[in-house]
């Protein structure tokens, strides 16, 4: 298991991203949750997973 923190170049939303390398996931698209921004294009060889960890400030505003 790869564990990494990603941060969306649109909107700064911090993003912890999970990848399972001994399973096979979907492929598809992840989309930024707050501003819809393409993060990543899966080929579906892993199972990728996204948790929404920081949001940014101008949601508040
Ligand atoms: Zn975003």
């Amino acid at each position: 298991m790869k564990k990494t923190d990603i941060q969306c170049p649109e909107c700064a939303a911090g993003y912890r991203r999970i990848e399972l390398v001994s399973k096979r996931g979907q492929a598809g698209v992840y989309r930024c949750q707050v501003c819809n921004q393409v993060l990543e294009m899966f080929d579906g060889s892993t199972e990728v997973a996204y948790r929404l960890t920081v949001v940014p400030e101008r949601m508040f505003e």
